[in-house]
């Protein structure tokens, strides 16, 4: 029989896909002799198998039975006992962390006879009393689905009948009393009695935890942050221990290094006298950590300690929730602890330094997603604008944009919003997924809002206490000043400032040490990032060329580390006032026209090639040769229709416009995407592609003569056979033979049509090179229209899980990244040197271009400035 339950004892921090993250790391505690309550982990193939088959697999309840056993044994009490009730607590745990998404119960056990045995023991009536209250409203809510506002309710009822200001105030028999309340409630929402059996609260608290798995929340997080649907959780279950019995226990989160900057030093937040899930929930405002060394000295020399030896352990940050009972500490978990993108850079730089980790594993430890967030710009405050009020700064960035008061107003606007809310609970999530940033009047730095917008990579704003927000008038004021729904606020999750208007951003510092205006000197940041890039650079394969059209595109590309032009796309060199002259060169009915127009357009592209090479001096230059539908370079149809027929019935000439008008309607197609363009053109055009080639060589002989040392090579778009390649290739060589002074020009080809990539080893038979077109490839492999499906149907099909991100965002790896592949290996083996390179938007694609240094390619070419992203990710790939 499978073995469904694990013993605190006998896992460890390895067993993630079996024990989830949060008992695997209780487990290893355990093993490393730490003060954790004793306990046990059910597996996540349990809940795998309650998922499918929608029962609790045969043998489950009996093996968690000899497992509870053993935590009596080792507490010296039993489940619910009437004298001296255990209590435990039912946590999820899944493999990878998904703050409060899922459901903790707390206090099981107590039942109307254990209670009286609770208060006897702890000699606390009150402390007895009020866990009894919140174990009947959570697991009412939780198990049974009771609305956590009828517990609420009756909760203020009994609040405002004793006229306590806080909970904390309420007297045992006003306690009691809402006991009795809560139960009615439970009884007229489910039904049946709040159950009296302790075994039976422990086996509906597991069940309810394997179904919270899918509650939509959960569903919609893993969508979000790209975790797969069908892991299951595990149930964590384990003694309880209490915070809330006094002045002398607390809770508190903590945090080996500083989670926002890196910096180093214990960090975290305490409340004195309270239940674990008050602190992350952030309903109280909490201390920092440094307050308990001189509330509770000991503890907090305990806690240190601890931590450096987690630390240790994991050789990573760790995040850990503690509780302290009555001056005895607790570790109730442990992990590698979310970080924002900076203090990934600065703690994995640090960790090299203290000689833990390797630069290889540094590498492993920040992502190209990571330096993408960095790079974003942040508040320009030069004019030293005066904030509206200051809050804790939970996740860093510049966000601007209109109040909004709830989640659905967030997540219908049509313009940047501020989500602003009193805390956040996981409801919120649509919400701050919408929004640009997060404000929040509760709550510190391990608040929900908190953990969740740094896991998102959005900026915010938490426990700004100034701020009184009014969900029924959707009002909030500060110091006086009242605000609306819709009106505009800056939040600099940097300095936890929050701005009234929109305030000037201004480029990251990480943007302007790429470009060399700033050095990394006394920056622990730019530092970090420059020893990690360093470090990439160094053990990548990959080559990261850029996507450039001009020379001021090429220039930034190559200070931002590309070392050349992976695609020219010559097309937008024909734009603004020269559209004027491809009109010429399309009406031309007779070749003197159509050489007019080819030979005003040649020293034009013969200027902007030479701003090019010059830019990339002693690089490569891929210059593409002229792609999309020539009828976009025509007035459209009904426009040129209506101008027409109105110089018609006018009596007028139309003169030009009719000889237009006939030329759209013979180019007209109903498929441009799939028509005359790439090199169809050039076939199908004479002279276009031989001007196009002329300027290429001509502006290299100029550069030449300059001194320089340009580097050109051709590339022929949307070849699908060899024949067109060979074609092209014939007409190109003459040209190139007729110029003197030029370096040898290869001549290659994108593979961007499925059948180039099936006949790659025919196509390299004329191609120096390859480069992967990905966004056709992926447009014609699916057959999915590039410029129209992104809107049409790819939220359902991400909602039903048919791909987890878009295929023209991500390199759909078993479909097009298998034509990859097969071009690849036709290609090297019908041409061993033939060079292979990427330019669809995919190149600068964390996961993409790790796939693309495992199929072998010789770089990657994407925007200048995700060009330090794929070196970095070249970088992670290679080690
Ligand atoms: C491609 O198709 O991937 C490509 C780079 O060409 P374009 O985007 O210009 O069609
Ligand atoms: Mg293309």
């Amino acid at each position: 029989m499978a073995t469904y339950v694990y013993d605190f004892a006998e896992g460890n921090k390895d067993l993630k896909d079996l024990l989830g993250g949060k008992g695997a790391n209780l487990a290893e505690m355990t093993r490393m002799g730490l003060p954790v309550p004793p306990g046990f982990t059910i597996t996540t193939e349990a809940c795998r198998a309650y998922l499918r088959t929608g029962s609790v697999p045969a043998g489950l309840f009996a093996e968690v039975q000899e497992h509870l056993h053993l935590v009596e044994a080792r507490m010296q009490k039993n489940l619910g006992d009437p004298r001296d009730p255990l209590l435990l607590s039912v946590r999820s745990g899944g493999k990878f962390s998904m703050p409060g998404m899922m459901e903790t119960i707390l206090d099981i056990g107590l039942t109307d006879s254990s209670v009286v045995g609770l208060a006897a023991q702890s000699g606390d009536e009150r402390f007895a009393w009020d866990s009894y209250r919140r174990l009947i409203q959570m697991f009412g809510r939780t198990v049974f689905g009771v609305p956590g506002e009828e517990f609420e309710s009756e909760l203020a009822a009994v609040r405002a009948g004793a006229g306590a200001a806080s909970d904390a105030e309420l007297p045992v028999a006003q306690l009691q009393d809402l006991v009795q309340a809560y139960k009615k409630v439970f009884h007229a929402h489910t039904g049946r009695d709040f159950p009296q059996a302790p075994h039976e609260q422990l086996f509906l608290a597991i069940t309810s935890v394997f179904q919270s798995w899918n509650a939509e929340r959960a569903v919609l997080y893993r969508r979000q942050e790209r975790i797969p649907q069908d892991l299951g959780t595990a149930v964590n279950v384990m003694a309880m221990v209490f915070g809330n019995r006094g002045p002398d226990s607390g809770t508190g989160v903590a945090f080996t290094r500083d989670p926002a900057t890196g910096r180093r030093g214990a960090y975290g937040d305490y409340l004195s006298n309270a239940q674990g899930e008050d602190v992350v929930a952030g309903i109280r405002n909490t201390v920092g950590l440094h307050e308990l060394a001189k509330l509770d000295p000991p503890s907090y020399r305990q806690l240190l300690s601890v931590m450096e030896r987690l630390e240790q352990r994991y050789r990573d940050l760790c995040d850990i929730e503690f509780t302290i009972e009555r001056g005895k500490l607790w570790m109730l978990q442990t992990r590698v602890g979310k970080r924002t993108a900076a203090a990934a850079f600065v703690i994995a730089a640090q960790l090299v330094d203290e000689g833990t980790i390797t630069l290889d594993e540094a590498l492993q430890r920040v992502s190209g997603e990571q330096l993408a967030q960095l790079m974003f710009p942040s508040f320009d405050t030069s004019a030293a604008p005066t904030p509206l009020t200051t809050g804790v700064p939970a996740s860093p960035g510049a966000a601007v944009g209109a109040i909004v008061f709830d989640s659905a107003h967030a997540a219908a606007a049509d313009r940047p919003v501020i989500l602003v809310r009193p805390e956040t609970n996981p409801d919120d999530l649509p919400g701050m997924i919408a929004a640009q940033g997060i404000l929040t009047s509760r709550g510190g730095k391990t608040s929900h809002a908190a953990v969740v917008a740094r896991g998102m990579g959005k900026t915010c704003v938490c426990g700004a206490d100034e701020l009184r927000i009014d969900l029924a008038t959707e009002t909030v004021t500060v110091n006086g000043t009242v605000l609306h729904a819709g009106d505009v606020l800056s939040l600099d999750g940097t300095t936890g400032r929050v701005y009234l208007g929109a305030v000037p951003v201004h480029p990251s510092p990480v943007v302007r040490y790429f470009e060399g205006e700033l050095a990394p000197a006394n920056d622990p940041l730019l530092a970090a990032v420059q020893r990690l890039m360093t470090h990439a650079d160094h053990v990548r394969r990959l080559g990261v060329h850029a996507n450039a059209d001009t020379g001021a595109d090429a220039a930034r590309a190559r200070r931002f580390g590309a070392s050349g032009v992976g695609l020219c796309r010559t097309e937008h060199m024909f734009l603004g006032e020269r559209r004027e002259l491809v009109e010429r060169l399309i009406v031309a009915d007779d070749d003197t026209e159509r050489d007019a127009a080819l030979t005003a357009l040649l020293p034009l592209q013969r200027a902007d090639f030479v701003e090019l090479f010059e830019a990339m001096d002693g690089l490569p230059v891929t210059v593409r040769l002229i792609d999309p539908p020539l009828h976009e370079f025509l007035p459209a149809l009904e426009d040129l229709t209506a101008r027409v027929a109105r110089a018609e019935a006018l009596g007028l000439d139309p003169g030009h416009d009719a000889v237009l008008l006939a030329a759209v309607r013979r180019m007209h197609e109903a498929n441009p995407m799939l028509g005359l363009r790439g090199v169809r053109l050039g076939l199908v055009i004479p002279g276009l592609f031989a001007m196009q080639v002329r300027a290429i060589a001509e502006a290299a002989a100029l550069r030449v003569a300059a001194g320089g040392d340009p580097r050109p090579e051709i590339m022929v778009p949307l070849v699908g056979a060899v024949q067109e390649l060979e074609t092209v290739r014939t007409e190109a060589e003459s040209v190139l033979h007729s110029i003197d002074g030029i370096p040898r020009i290869r001549i290659g080809t994108m593979i961007e049509v499925p059948r180039a990539a099936l006949t790659a080893g025919e196509i390299a038979h004329a191609a120096e090179f390859f480069s992967f077109g990905t966004n056709d490839l992926t447009q014609m492999t699916w057959g999915f229209s590039r410029d129209d499906v992104e809107g049409a149907f790819f939220g359902r099909y991400l909602a039903l899980g048919i791909f987890a991100a878009s295929p023209f965002e991500t390199i759909d790896s078993g479909g097009v990244g298998e034509l990859v592949r097969i071009a690849v290996e036709r290609g090297r083996a019908a041409r061993p040197d033939l060079t292979v390179g990427v330019c669809g938007e995919h190149g600068g694609d964390p996961a993409s271009v790790r796939f693309f240094h495992r199929a072998g390619l010789d770089y990657v070419s994407c925007s200048p400035f995700r060009v330090p992203v794929a070196r970095l990710e070249a970088g992670r790939a290679a080690c």
